[in-house]
C-alpha cells in the first residue's frame, strides 16, 4: 500500500496542486487499493488526475487508458511528459516502426500510462502483446460510450467486455461525465465490474447559469450578439447545428467586429487544428463550431457556451454546455432554440429504422423538449435527469428561477409565459442570490467575468499569454499544456521573482518549474522593463466587403468560396443578403434567364415569405440558392417601392 504522505507529495511534485478536488482523493485510494471503480464526475471535475496519480506512484507498472480520441490522447501525453511522467499512446497516427517501438518499451514496463483506442484494443494482436505489459489497472475514459442508452454509443466500446475474462486480476476503473442511472448500470454490467467502488459526484454545477430562450430565426442573431457583448473579450464557444450555419455565423459576427473562427468536420485537418490552437491560445476568443468540436478540449476558462439549436438530448446539452466554467468561475450557458429545431429532430427520429434505437431517440427527444419548455429550475431538471434528488427548489442561477437577464429582453416575445417576463431581473440582483445560495464568488454587474482576475494587470496578462503562445508554438504543444489560465492569472497576481516563488504557484510542479521557471522570470523582468504584447493584426477586410470586392473582380461563387474558405451556400446566402440590402445588383450571369422568370412568377403567386413553399412549387432542379437570390432581389424592389436599387458600390 502506498503511504498517504507519498500520495500528497506526488500531487504537489508532479501537478503542483496543494489539495484534491472533491472525491479525487478517495478515488485515488480505491485505485491504489486495487479496487474496481465506477466514477461519474462532471466535466472539469478532474477525472484524469484520478488515474494518472496512481500511475505516477506505481513504479514499474503501467495504467492502460482506453480513450476514444487521438487528439485527446496526444494532449494528455504532452501534459504528462511535461510533468515528468512517462506516457505513450498507440494509435493510427504513428508509423509501423513507431508502434513497434512503443510496444517493445511497454513490454519493458517503461511507461506509467499507455493510451490505447478501443479499436486498437479490439485487434486480435493487441491482447497478445498486452499480456507482456506489467499492467496495474485499466482506466476506461468516456465509459458511457459502451452503453446504447448513452447519447454517444460506440460499438467498438463493446469489445471492452472481453477485458475482464482476459485480465481477471487487473482492476478496471470506468470514468464518465454524463451517465444516467441506467447507463451506469450498463457500464458496470458490460465491463463486468465486481462490486466496484462507486463515486457519483453531483451533476450540479453552481457556477454555471443556464439561460434557455425560444426565438425565431429573425431574432436569434440579435440575441447572439447581445449574449456575446455580455462577455467582451472572454472565451466563448458557439454551437451551430450545421456547417453552413457555422460559416454564416462566423461571417455575421465578423461583420459586427467580433473576431471569430470556425470549426467543423469538413475543414481540412490542418485548418481545423490551426483554428483550434488559435482559440486555445486566446488569439481569437470566439469559436463557432458544430458538435464535432469539444470532445477532449481542455480549456478551463470558457466564460460562455451558446447553442443556436436544440441539442439531441439532455446529456448532450449538459456535456456541451458543461465546457463552460471548468475553472469553477461563473459562466453562462445560453440555449437559443427555435420551434423548427424540434420539428427537425422529430423528423430525423421518425427516419430511424431500428425500433429499439427509435424508442430511445424519442425518449431523448421528449426529455430535451421537456427541458426547454418546462417552467421548473433548469439546474434541478438536469440533476433530476441524472438521478439526483436536489434539496433546493430554486437555484438563482437559471432563467426560470431568476427570470431572463435584462440583456436578453426582447421586443419580440414569442409564446413564452408571462410569468417569466414579470420575473425579469438584473444580473446584479442574481449576483447576490448566487453568492448566498452556493457560496461562490459573486458576479460583478459590469464586466463580471473579470471577477476571477481581479488584481491582474491586463497588460501583463496579455504579455504572458503572448509568451505562452510563442513557447507553445516552438514546442508544438497546445498553449494550456505550457500552463493553464488559472496558473497564468496567479503568476500575474503574485509576480514571483525566484524559482521557489514560481514553484508555489498552483500548477507548477517540479518539472514544469524546471522547464519554464527561468523563462517566466525573464519574461516578468522584460515586462517590468516595459516590454508589451504585440497587437494582433485585424483582418484586412470584413467578410461582406471582401465578397463584394471579389464579385466586382468578376469571380464566380465557387471561386469566392474557394478563396474565402467557405461553402458555396454560405457565399450565396451572403450575396443574397447584399442584394436585399441594395449593396449588390442581381447579375444575369448568376442564373439562367428562364429560371429567373419562373422563380419570379412563383414568388408573385406564393409571396416572399417561405422559401420552402416556393421551392416545393418549382421543379427539383431549381436550387434554394437560386430562389434565395431572386427572392432577395424582389424584396429589394418591394422595399424601394418598385424602384430599382441604387447602383452597387463597385459599379459606380
Ligand atoms: P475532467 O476530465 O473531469 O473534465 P480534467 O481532468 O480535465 O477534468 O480537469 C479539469 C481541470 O481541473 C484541469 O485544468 C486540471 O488541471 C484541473 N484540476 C484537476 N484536479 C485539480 C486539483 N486537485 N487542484 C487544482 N486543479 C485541478
Amino acid at each position: 500500500m502506498v503511504p498517504e504522505a507519498d500520495v500528497l507529495a506526488a500531487l504537489r511534485r508532479y501537478w503542483g496542486y496543494d489539495s484534491f478536488r472533491p472525491l479525487q482523493h478517495n478515488i485515488v485510494k480505491s485505485l491504489l487499493g486495487g479496487r474496481d471503480a465506477c466514477v461519474v464526475m462532471p466535466t472539469g471535475g478532474g477525472k484524469s488526475l484520478c488515474y494518472q496519480l496512481p500511475a505516477a506512484l506505481l513504479a514499474q507498472q503501467t495504467v492502460i487508458v482506453i480513450s476514444p480520441l487521438i487528439a485527446l490522447m496526444q494532449d494528455q501525453i504532452a501534459q504528462l511528459t511535461q510533468m515528468g511522467i512517462e506516457a505513450a499512446s498507440l494509435n493510427s497516427s504513428l508509423t509501423n516502426n513507431e508502434q513497434c517501438e512503443v510496444i517493445r518499451k511497454a513490454g519493458e514496463g517503461r511507461y506509467r500510462l499507455l493510451y490505447v483506442s478501443p479499436e486498437r484494443l479490439a485487434r486480435a494482436d493487441t491482447l497478445g502483446w498486452l499480456d507482456r505489459v506489467p499492467i496495474s489497472l485499466f482506466a476506461i475514459d468516456e465509459a458511457h460510450c459502451i452503453s446504447e442508452w448513452g447519447h454517444e454509443f460506440r460499438p467498438e466500446y463493446r469489445q471492452l467486455s472481453r477485458l475482464r475474462q482476459r485480465f481477471p486480476e487487473r482492476p478496471i476503473a470506468a470514468f464518465t461525465a454524463s451517465a444516467t442511472r441506467r447507463v451506469r448500470h450498463d457500464i458496470i454490467d458490460q465491463l463486468q465490474l465486481g462490486d466496484p467502488d462507486k463515486y457519483i459526484a453531483s451533476f450540479h454545477r453552481p457556477n454555471l447559469r443556464y439561460i434557455v430562450k425560444q426565438c425565431e430565426s429573425g431574432t436569434q442573431s440579435d440575441l447572439l450578439l447581445k449574449a456575446l457583448r455580455q462577455h467582451p473579450g472572454s472565451t466563448t464557444i458557439v454551437y451551430a447545428p450545421t456547417i453552413a450555419r457555422v460559416e454564416e455565423t462566423v461571417d455575421f459576427l465578423e461583420e459586427h467586429d467580433i473576431p471569430t473562427i470556425a470549426y467543423h468536420g469538413r475543414m481540412d485537418s490542418d485548418t481545423r487544428r490551426r483554428n483550434q490552437e488559435r482559440w486555445m491560445s486566446d488569439e481569437v476568443r470566439v469559436l463557432v463550431g458544430t458538435i464535432a468540436f469539444g470532445l477532449g478540449i481542455n480549456k478551463a476558462a470558457v466564460r460562455s457556451v451558446i447553442h443556436l439549436s436544440l441539442p439531441k438530448s439532455i446529456e448532450q446539452y449538459y456535456q456541451e454546455a458543461g465546457r463552460a466554467g471548468r475553472d469553477g468561475h461563473p459562466a453562462d450557458c445560453v440555449l437559443l432554440w427555435q420551434k423548427r429545431d424540434a420539428a427537425l429532430l422529430a423528423h430525423f427520429t421518425k427516419e430511424i429504422n431500428d425500433p429499439a434505437e427509435k424508442k430511445r431517440a424519442w425518449q431523448r427527444y421528449d426529455e430535451i423538449r421537456g427541458f426547454v419548455e418546462s417552467e421548473s429550475c433548469r439546474h434541478r431538471q438536469i440533476c433530476a435527469h441524472f438521478g439526483e434528488n436536489p434539496k433546493w427548489q430554486s437555484c438563482a442561477a437559471c432563467d426560470v428561477c431568476s427570470g431572463e437577464p435584462a440583456w436578453l429582453a426582447q421586443t419580440v416575445v414569442i409564446g413564452r409565459s408571462k410569468r417569466k417576463k414579470s420575473k425579469r431581473v438584473t444580473d446584479s440582483a442574481r449576483t447576490g442570490a448566487i453568492a448566498r445560495a452556493q457560496g461562490v464568488q459573486p458576479f460583478q454587474s459590469a464586466g463580471r467575468h473579470d471577477a476571477d482576475t481581479s488584481g491582474v494587470d491586463p497588460e501583463l496578462r496579455d504579455y504572458l499569454r503572448e509568451w505562452r503562445r510563442t513557447t507553445a508554438k516552438q514546442l508544438e504543444v497546445p498553449a494550456y499544456v505550457v500552463m493553464h489560465d488559472t496558473s497564468l492569472d496567479e503568476l500575474c497576481r503574485v509576480q514571483p521573482n525566484s524559482l521557489a516563488g514560481i514553484r508555489r504557484v498552483s500548477g507548477f510542479g517540479e518539472r514544469k518549474t524546471e522547464l519554464y521557471g527561468q523563462m517566466i522570470l525573464d519574461a516578468l523582468t522584460q515586462f517590468r522593463n516595459n516590454a508589451r504584447a504585440a497587437r494582433v493584426p485585424q483582418k484586412a477586410s470584413k467578410p461582406a466587403e471582401e465578397t463584394m470586392r471579389l464579385l466586382a473582380e468578376g469571380r464566380t461563387f465557387s471561386e469566392i468560396a474557394g478563396i474565402r474558405g467557405r461553402e458555396i451556400r454560405t457565399i450565396v446566402s451572403m450575396v443574397a443578403d447584399l442584394v436585399e440590402q441594395g449593396q449588390v445588383d442581381l447579375q444575369n450571369s448568376w442564373l439562367d434567364h428562364e429560371k429567373r422568370i419562373r422563380i419570379e412568377e412563383a414568388c408573385a403567386r406564393l409571396g416572399l415569405k417561405r422559401m420552402r413553399t416556393i421551392k416545393d412549387a418549382l421543379p427539383p432542379e431549381f436550387t434554394f440558392e437560386e430562389i434565395r437570390l431572386v427572392a432577395a432581389h424582389l424584396r429589394r424592389l418591394q422595399q424601394d417601392g418598385e424602384q430599382h436599387p441604387q447602383p452597387a458600390p463597385q459599379d459606380r
